[in-house]
């Protein structure tokens, strides 16, 4: 049902299959609203849209219930591909009560034809106590199981548990277990509304820990294009946005950096085709909405161009320059760096663009570090820049060339990633502090009779004798 084709960081691009058709992940799917509409959903393909979403609880409640049961789905929401269904979880976290059961709800969605069919899940808030949240996952878990049983994989497993990591694990696990097809990560809106993004990304990392990599998985209401690069380098793969419609209502302007409020703005940055026909003053609510949806899969193929050389990070270090919180977020991410290394690919199609700071922690460096003591090289060994000429002590030493954050034995100079990475003249203090301890762990795992060193531009400390000050 889904299958990855290409893969970085925790980051894939793949193909799931969904009733008769097959989408290419990462993707977004446009929140159609049956009632509200800003752009036609016949209209979306235009955008790039491969898939939609709508709210089947909204459908069950209103005046096109009964035509959406005696036409399909497709009779009220208008689009010429998948449609999945939502199931009213959202007004239950707003309003907590909904008019519904979840078997009842399952099975309407499943009447009108759904590709997706979502369960009444219960959404926990982030910073619950445990007690709620283990009594909410038993909820949803029967939901899921019941779910899985009136319609097969067709069925979406939502993982809550809040805060807790160990809980999203554990739903996840549990989820995994019963048949359905397709996952997804809930109740994450709080914590993006709030800019709470490190909570965000343990939340993610936990509930992708308790799943298969085979798994598809969806990132719920995580589809603004600020965030976008990081939720797939977490590994989400489908994401909706309701954010184009809904923030055009209210006169917000998405970018890549963040939203902007169109009365204050002076200039529209962007050239689609609404942006640059138009003065700010000319936008209304349809512009707008249309503009929000063009900028959003216009990300959305920046991210996979990105995936596809092997240079997400690159791309996820400047999105998170754009907010100080989105920035947490991002070096949060590398305390799960191990789990993102066991997914980052060995080798990639192209060399790292090395920034420095946050990102001498991405796995492709942490991997040929590690990997560097196991070279056997010595007794004598020598360390020495990238760019030295060492060429009269190769007779006495092996050379370790250091190019921080990289080190590593002058023979690799042409391997990947060292030899194919661009890296700034000057490293940084975190960058620094990265090289230190890869040269200090090959120091103290080897056995060699003789370390030296040729002069050190880069404030690096290394135990031995200083040799070639003429
Ligand atoms: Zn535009």
């Amino acid at each position: 049902m889904f299958e990855v084709r290409d893969k970085d960081l925790a980051g894939r691009i793949g193909r799931l299959r969904v009733g008769e058709w097959t989408v290419e992940t990462p993707t977004i799917m446009p929140v159609v609203n049956p009632n509200l509409r800003t752009v036609e959903p016949s209209e979306l393909p235009d955008f790039g849209a491969e898939i939609a979403i709508t709210n089947a609880y909204i459908l069950y409640r209103g005046e096109l219930r009964d035509r959406a049961l005696d036409g399909g789905l497709r009779s009220v929401v208008d689009f010429p591909g998948p449609l999945m269904t939502d199931s009213g979880s959202f007004q239950l976290s707003v309003y907590g009560d909904v008019e519904v059961s979840s078997r009842e709800i399952v099975e309407f969605q499943d009447a009108v034809g759904s590709d997706l069919v979502t369960p009444l899940d219960v959404p926990t808030a982030p910073g619950s106590g445990r007690a709620r949240a283990e009594a909410d996952l038993e909820v949803t878990q029967r939901r899921i199981e019941e779910a899985v049983d009136l319609v097969g994989e067709r069925a979406v497993a939502p993982v809550q548990g809040s805060t807790h990591p160990d809980l999203r694990e554990r739903a996840a696990r549990d989820a995994a277990s019963t048949g359905a097809g397709y996952f997804c990560v809930g109740a994450i809106v709080p914590l993006m509304e709030r800019y709470e993004y490190p909570e965000l990304v343990d939340c993610v990392v936990a509930s992708k820990r308790g799943l298969p990599d085979s798994a598809p998985v969806h990132l719920f209401g995580a589809g603004h294009p600020a965030s976008f690069a990081l939720a797939v380098s977490m590994g989400g793969d489908l994401f909706d946005s309701a954010a184009y419609a809904l923030f055009a209502r209210k006169g917000r302007y998405l970018t890549v950096e963040g939203t902007k409020f169109l009365e204050e703005m002076a200039y529209l940055p962007c050239s689609c085709p609404e942006c640059s026909r138009r003065d700010v003053e000319e936008m209304d609510e349809e512009a707008l909405a249309r503009h929000n949806l063009h900028v959003t899969f216009e990300e959305l193929r920046n991210v996979k161009q990105h995936v596809r050389e092997g240079r997400l990070a690159e791309l996820v270090a400047q999105r998170a320059r754009s907010h100080p919180h989105l920035l947490a977020g991002w070096r949060r991410y590398f305390e799960h760096v191990d789990w993102v290394e066991a997914r980052d690919p060995a080798v990639k199609r192209k060399g790292v663009l090395y920034t420095g700071g946050e990102t001498s922690r991405r796995p492709e460096v942490a991997r040929h570090n590690r990997r560097l003591a196991r070279v056997e090289i010595g007794p004598r060994v020598l360390f020495a820049p990238h760019d030295a000429d060492t060429s009269r002590f190769e007779d006495d030493f092996d050379v370790v060339k250091v190019k921080p954050p990289f080190a590593y034995p002058s023979e690799l100079s042409e391997t990947y990633p060292c030899g194919q990475s661009v890296v700034p003249g000057k490293p940084d203090p975190e960058t620094l502090g990265v090289t230190q301890d890869a040269v200090d762990r090959l120091i103290e795992e080897s056995d060699f009779d003789q370390v030296a060193y040729l002069e050190f531009p880069y404030g690096l400390e290394v135990p031995g004798e200083m040799v070639g000050r003429d």
